[in-house]
């Protein structure tokens, strides 16, 4: 189930059981399951220290039962001892390692059933005293069960109907017990049942909305961390060409620069601007415009090959491309094939029929240097933006190379150049 139903269902459930009065505890099977899932090892752990103090507690009660009443029979102590006692460890054991749901309730909801059920077949008959007993036992029982083991609220219930109905047989039988103390004894068992199955009731809930908040504010921290990418993203990204805008170029060259630095490689930069765009959106309307503009966008992405090469909208219909790790030869290889690309395809179909579009073409100026600690990236642009300006000047739809100030040029012999290097195609 995706993570928003999961959300939606989760916050239903945390209205619903927030609301006054009785609620079903149990969840929607998806979310049950995962709350069992987040809650089995922590449950398990604490039914094993429970469990092992209540058996410890147990034996006390036998041994002080036995000694201090001074018993003439050895069968409660041995049943006790030798049948009750290792059952009940068995169980407790087995917690260690977090059985399923079902073992781990019904087995013991079995294991107290049995010793409450023991206790009042070993103590009815016996005395008045032993009866009453009897009863504080079967009370002790079901406070075991409802409320320190917290059984869930179905399995609770079942062990306590069990131990009631043993109840109800055994001190119905008892011949040491009048019919007002009988009474007495039911309606206190009755009574115990009912305020630790309110109490295992508000348990169960209180632990099912906890995991509702925690899963809630999970999700909804997920979410708001995907949508924080998301933004960053977005905020990164030139709307129309689907290209990086000048934020995240901004970005990129310090980054790129700065890795060069630390390589001691070249770096070249290009800027790219649409000839006589103006013309094309005075001619074709702002929307064709637009169109060209994607057009190039595309085409400058798919002239790049290296994996760190960077295309970004410089603004309006400029454009620049990083190439770190890349000479001037290098470097203008890719901006002959810009150039070339545009000129092939940079002019998308007119819808009318007929009517054939004005050539899109652009000018591209670039420069390469070798960045050092004491060189300046804007200096590499402005050489790149000297050179585009040259390119317009010898009559666009050409590529024209600058140079920086010497400290800064690129070390490759490339750079040894001439100070602005044209492909003349126009
Ligand atoms: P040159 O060859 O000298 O570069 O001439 P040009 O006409 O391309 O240059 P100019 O700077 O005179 O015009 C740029 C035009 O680009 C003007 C502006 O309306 C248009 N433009 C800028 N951004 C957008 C845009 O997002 N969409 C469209 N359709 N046009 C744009
Ligand atoms: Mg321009
Ligand atoms: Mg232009």
């Amino acid at each position: 189930m995706p993570s928003t139903s999961i959300h939606e269902l989760a916050i239903e459930q945390i209205e619903r059981l927030s609301q006054r009065g009785f609620r079903r505890v149990t969840l929607p099977k998806p979310l049950e399951n995962a709350f069992e899932q987040s809650t089995r090892a922590q449950r398990s752990e604490r039914l094993w220290i429970e469990g092992l103090v209540a058996i410890g507690l147990f034996n006390i009660y036998v041994l002080v039962d036995h000694f201090l009443q001074g018993n003439t029979s050895w069968l409660p102590l041995q049943i006790r001892l030798c049948v009750a006692t290792p059952l009940a460890l068995l169980i407790n054991v087995s917690m260690r390692w977090s059985p399923s749901k079902f073992y781990r309730e019904t087995s013991i909801a079995v294991v107290t059933c049995i010793i409450g059920v023991t206790h009042l077949y070993l103590e009815s008959n016996k005395s008045s005293t032993a009866s009453a007993y009897a009863q504080v036992g079967l009370i002790v029982a079901v406070i075991f069960v409802n409320v320190v083991m917290r059984l869930q609220f179905a399995y609770a219930l079942s062990a306590s109907a069990i131990l009631l109905a043993s109840d109800l047989i055994f001190i119905q039988r008892d011949p040491f017990l009048n019919s007002p103390e009988k009474l007495l004894g039911v309606t206190l068992a009755i009574s115990a049942i009912f305020m630790t199955m309110i109490a295992n009731y508000s348990i169960g809930r209180d632990e099912r909305l906890g995991f509702l908040m925690r899963l809630r504010s999970e999700i909804q921290s997920k979410e708001l961390s995907f949508l924080n990418i998301e933004l960053q993203r977005i905020s990164c990204i030139d709307s129309l060409t689907g290209l990086a805008n000048r934020h995240a170029y901004e970005l990129q060259f310090a980054k790129l620069w700065r890795e060069s630095i630390e390589a001691g490689s070249c770096f070249s930069a290009i800027v790219i601007d649409i000839d006589h765009f103006k013309l094309t959106n005075d001619t074709r309307g702002h929307l064709y415009g637009d169109r060209v503009l994607v057009r190039v966008g595309s085409l400058l992405l798919q002239s790049l090959r290296c994996k760190d090469d960077f295309a970004a909208r410089f603004g309006g219909e400029e454009f620049v491309v990083l190439l770190p790790d890349t000479n001037q030869e290098g470097a203008m290889i890719v901006a002959e094939r810009i150039r070339k690309l545009v000129e092939v395809a940079g002019s998308p179909a007119l819808t009318e029929p007929g009517s054939h579009p004005r050539l899109s073409t652009v000018s591209c100026g670039g420069a390469s240097c070798t960045p050092s600690d004491a060189s300046c990236k804007e200096d590499l642009l402005d050489a790149a933006d000297k050179a585009l300006y040259q390119a317009k000047e010898q009559g666009r739809n050409r590529v024209c190379w600058g140079e920086l100030e010497s400290k800064h040029k690129e070390n490759s012999p490339a750079s040894k150049r001439s100070t602005v290097f044209s492909t003349n195609i126009g």
